[in-house]
């Protein structure tokens, strides 16, 4: 599956003329590549920057160039740019003041420069050797002993060497796959790998695109005669035909999602909605527009027979649950069961006792599956499950995956969708029959680009948050000033309101987290005289963690001391600061999702973040933004702003593939193009349609078939 095929394409000779073909077909046969007969070491960095298979070479393009086209004389080169020079060396030691380097002196017949080297090996000095020709890519700089080049590319060269006749690609790579060695196994893909045109010519032609084969070979080598610009700001024909490309893949996929969605069938559930109006009755609250305008999408979806696949995006605060409830409510007035799971134990335990409180007066048994859970009890569960008796069964992922089996499953409700992976999403369609799903997610990625992340997937948005919520006053503290933050969660106590204190993220070591956690708390219980100070950390087992969580609900605990672990979705609306140690170590995501956990009552909240200086660019970025904005999608925006789509959080684990060259907002006429033509081939190519697809994302296909 990694290798490509031969190019040359050689049909089978048909019957009626044998010798045609042999004749006209040159009997050159494109070299074959394998990735996996490469040596493990360059195997490993090529799938480290996401190449798999040949194809992925052709498709690993250039981040810029350098121009070793021309030569000029030494005395020409012009100061402050990179320039190619050639000359013979006059000179060459090793001085060792201020430090170990090696200085040599290159003449040509107009001047001479000096080359240093301040790290060196061996056959560098050899390259350098007095009497040797150079060839010298750098840029020159007025130096100490006058005009220098400090480590150029140095070339010894020939009386028959060349000059390239195209710019030099510098390609993104990864520590330990030198240029090199990645410029020649893209140089072998481009000569294994077919790369015939996948469109047809009138299409090309409607939309002014170049034919592929000329436009990756001229990204991978361009003359010098294009204008830099164009390549840099990717604005060259050859680049937008590989985003019409990359776009158009992606429309196609889309498609094919849900034209194999609709051949599947799942029960039709088009209840009266007594059920759920029962339940809006008896809520203390009035259900917002957006909540309604998003009710109203998933009900359209579960009355009809294919299985709804619906993403509900969310601010953190938003009311997502109760949204997750009425649901439930359709599906279970219909006779069948729902599903809801949640990430994590602490989660789902909360989502059990508040559909518990809201179902219960409506007569419906919620069953809850934890791991934590005694033998006996778990097999009633799994038995309420099994027989039916209980309509709604809530739990955690990891029960989901093997031992529940429904008599009636029609819905499938998936909570903080973004901490699951593609795989368990689709493990979990996979599951028996093909019920409606809705997922949720507070992750806000901006519209389009849901709609690019989760292809298969409808997307329903809710943008309005439920009234009367004092909005969150962010501060931003140094950690020096701690002791006055202490005082003021006593002050907060005193008038009733509990806190979080979040304790830093420690990435290179779990146990340091751990300690710290632990630590804070035995300081905060000694300050903190006569409150309750409880600790929650990722450690703790199950039963312990539900056990705290159980006590701050019930304001046993005044202050949480807690890891990150609470980033998601707990719900206590007495909760109204929060504190957030060494801030500036956590990604704006987090940070927005950890605030969230307060504002949810009627009282005013606070955040505080404490950091610790000095700080670097990107941390005082990310904490100007967080600190300026409360809007979940705004600060979605500005974290891609700062970090690049690759990183958004939630999106990698996606699995998705990513659009690497098209952006969705500058290349809005691209997309358009590729909408278009993507109805087109399906209408009537479909065989383009699937090569298309083929080559730009391969295993894709198995996905579109769960
Ligand atoms: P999230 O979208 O982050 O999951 P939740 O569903 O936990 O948010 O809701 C946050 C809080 O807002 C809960 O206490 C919930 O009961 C409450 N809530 C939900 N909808 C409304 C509404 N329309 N009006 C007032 N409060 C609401
Ligand atoms: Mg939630």
């Amino acid at each position: 599956m990694l290798a490509c095929r031969a190019s040359g394409l050689r049909r089978a000779p048909s019957l009626r003329a044998p010798n045609r073909l042999k004749s006209t077909q040159p009997n050159i046969r494109s070299p074959f590549m394998d990735l996996a007969t490469l040596a493990p070491g360059i195997q490993s960095r090529l799938t480290k920057l996401g190449i798999h298979r040949p194809f992925d070479l052709v498709l690993h393009l250039p981040l810029r160039y350098e121009d070793e086209t021309h030569l000029l004389a030494i005395a020409d080169a012009p100061v402050g740019c990179a320039v190619l020079v050639e000359g013979e060396v006059q000179t060459c030691e090793t001085m060792f003041r201020p430090k170990k380097q090696l200085v040599a002196r290159v003449a040509d017949a107009t001047g001479m420069l000096v080359v240093r080297l301040i790290n060196f090996y061996p056959n560098q000095a050899q390259q350098l050797a007095v009497g040797k020709q150079v060839r010298l890519y750098g840029e020159i700089r007025r130096g100490f002993w006058g005009d220098e080049m400090v480590h150029p590319k140095i070339k010894s060269v020939g009386a028959h060497n060349q000059l390239s006749e195209a710019l030099t690609p510098v390609y993104p790579t990864t520590a330990g796959l030198p240029q090199a060695t990645l410029t020649k196994l893209i140089g072998r893909a481009l000569r294994a790998c077919p790369l015939s045109d996948t469109l047809p010519p009138v299409m090309l032609d409607a939309y002014g695109l170049p034919d592929f084969a000329g436009s990756v070979a001229l990204l991978h080598a361009p003359t010098p005669d294009i204008p830099n610009v164009m390549l840099e700001h990717r604005t060259h024909p050859a680049w937008r035909r590989l985003k019409f490309d990359e776009l158009l893949a992606q429309q196609l996929s889309l498609r094919m999602a849900r034209a194999a969605r609709r051949e599947k069938n799942a029960p039709r559930i088009a209840p009266e909605g007594r059920v759920a109006a029962r339940l809006v009755a008896s809520l203390p609250f009035k259900l917002t527009q957006a909540q309604n305008r998003v009710l109203l999408d998933i009900a359209r979806d579960l009355a009809q027979p294919h299985p709804m696949q619906r993403l509900l995006q969310g601010d953190v605060g938003s009311g997502k649950t109760i949204v997750a409830a009425i649901a439930a409510c359709h599906a279970i007035e219909c006779g069948y069961q729902v599903a809801l799971l949640a990430p994590t134990e602490i989660l789902a335990e909360q989502h059990f006792r508040k559909l518990s409180t809201w179902l219960a007066p409506l007569d419906i048994k919620v069953a809850w599956l934890a791991g934590s859970l005694k033998a006996r009890q778990k097999r009633a569960a799994l038995e309420d499950a099994a027989l039916g008796t209980a309509p709604l069964v809530v739990g955690t992922h990891a029960i989901f995956q093997n031992q529940v089996e429904f008599k009636n499953l029609g819905l499938v409700i998936v909570d903080e969708q973004h901490r699951f992976g593609v795989a368990q999403r689709l493990a979990l369609r996979a599951k028996g029959q093909s019920p409606h799903q809705l997922m949720m997610s507070a992750t806000p990625i901006p519209r389009t680009l849901a709609m690019s992340f989760y292809a298969d997937l409808d997307v329903s948005v809710i943008d309005e948050l439920p009234p009367g919520r004092t909005p969150i006053v962010t501060k931003l503290i140094s950690d020096a000033r701690r002791d006055e933050v202490i005082t003021r969660i006593a002050a907060k106590v005193a008038e009733g309101r509990q806190v979080y204190w979040v304790c830093p993220l420690i990435e290179e070591s779990e146990a340091l987290q751990l300690q710290t956690a632990v630590d804070t708390h035995a300081q905060l219980s000694e300050e903190l005289e006569g409150i309750a100070v409880g600790l929650l950390h990722g450690k703790m087992k199950p039963d312990d963690k539900a056990a705290v969580m159980a006590e701050f609900i019930a304001n046993r605990i005044q202050v949480l001391v807690a890891t990150t672990v609470i980033e998601v979705g707990v719900d206590v609306p007495n909760a109204s600061l929060m504190v957030i140690e060494h801030a500036e170590r956590m990604g704006l995501a987090q940070l927005h999702q950890l605030r969230g956990r307060v504002g949810r009552g009627a009282h005013a909240s606070l955040c505080v973040l404490l950091y610790t200086g000095p700080l670097g660019d990107t941390a005082k970025e990310r904490l100007r933004v967080i600190y300026e904005n409360t809007d979940g999608f705004v600060i979605a925006q500005e974290d891609l702003r700062i970090r690049g789509p690759g990183e958004l959080a939630g999106v990698r684990q996606s699995g998705v593939p990513m659009l690497r060259f098209a952006d969705l907002e500058a290349d809005a006429d691209l997309v358009e193009a590729a909408r278009e033509a993507a109805e087109a081939l399906l209408a009537d190519n479909r065989p383009a349609a699937i090569a298309h697809l083929d080559r730009w994302l391969p295993g894709r296909e198995a996905l579109l078939r769960v």
